[in-house]
């Protein structure tokens, strides 16, 4: 038993998206061995009470990732608590989907803005820090839609094709670098299936929010939030010379 919790991933790390879902998950996962943890989202009050349940070693910061300084503000609350930034879930993200024929430029906008420039904006707050400690995982929360595109999801589709791009981009950038510099800085993306949280709350349309519950609900033994949070541990745990690139991650069952 004592063996298996020396084993596990012990670092310090920031998610996005840790009010709800998926990126709770990830918090509840981690940190029981994790050093410390920097959870961000806008309903601070759920992040609150996440952060008291899992200890003092669990920070809550009210964070908008469309707002950069908020997202640079995470970088610096990690380091200044604990000294390091090990890893970044970059995991906020919304859903807010439509046909495209009903021009809601709003929701193009707000979908942009969090599931693009938020992840940007991840990457900029802790990659200097990174490339001066040489190591770190930066880890994005795609979607099967970054290879797909489903009907009415055509900006969210674009969206997480963005999130597969920059992350290779990236990828490539820290491999050149680390020829010169030794880092070994890891860029992951996992590309979940259907994983029953709140992610249909987000969508403004009402009628494509009823056809995308029932199409989530359709699915038979849809994912877990867990299951999610377990391939993030597996990519931290992953020995220093392994880089997990693109995982894809769906219910068997999955017809949609
Ligand atoms: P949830 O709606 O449960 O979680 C989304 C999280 O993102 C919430 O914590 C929300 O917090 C946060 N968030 C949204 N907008 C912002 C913002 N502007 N600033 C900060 N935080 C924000 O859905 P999931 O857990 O399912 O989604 C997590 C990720 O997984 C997303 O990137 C999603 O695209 C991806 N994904 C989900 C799938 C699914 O089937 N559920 C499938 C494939 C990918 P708050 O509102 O408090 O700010």
């Amino acid at each position: 038993m004592d063996e298996e919790r020396d084993n596990r991933w012990s670092g310090v790390a920031i998610i996005t998206g840790a009010s709800s879902g998926i990126g709770e998950a990830i918090a509840r996962n981690l940190a029981p061995s994790a050093k410390g943890l920097v959870i961000a989202a806008r309903r601070d009050a759920r992040l609150n009470t996440l952060a008291s349940e899992l200890g003092d070693h669990v920070i809550p910061v009210k964070c908008d990732v469309q707002v950069q300084s908020d997202v640079t503000t995470l970088a610096t609350t990690a380091l200044e608590h604990f000294g390091a930034i090990d890893a970044l879930v970059n995991n906020a993200g919304i859903a807010r989907m439509a046909s495209m024929l009903r021009c809601r430029v709003e929701d193009w906008d707000a979908i942009i803005d969090t599931n693009i420039k938020g992840v940007l904006y991840g990457i900029a707050a802790v990659l200097p820090q990174m490339l001066e400690q040489k190591t770190g995982n930066i880890i994005n929360i795609s979607s099967e839609s970054a290879r797909r595109i489903f009907l009415g999801a055509g900006v969210y589709c674009a969206s997480k094709h963005a999130v597969r791009a920059l992350s290779e981009g990236l990828q490539q950038d820290l491999s050149i670098r680390s020829r010169k510099d030794g880092n070994t800085i890891k860029v992951s993306t996992i590309a979940p299936g259907v994983v029953m949280t709140e992610f249909a709350e987000s969508v403004t349309h009402e009628p494509t929010k009823l056809n995308l519950v029932r199409g989530m609900q359709s699915v038979d033994e849809p994912l877990s939030a867990k299951n999610i949070a377990e391939c993030v541990q597996f990519v931290l745990e992953s020995p220093a010379h392994v880089e997990v690139g693109e995982m894809t991650v769906r219910p068997v069952k999955q017809n949609m």
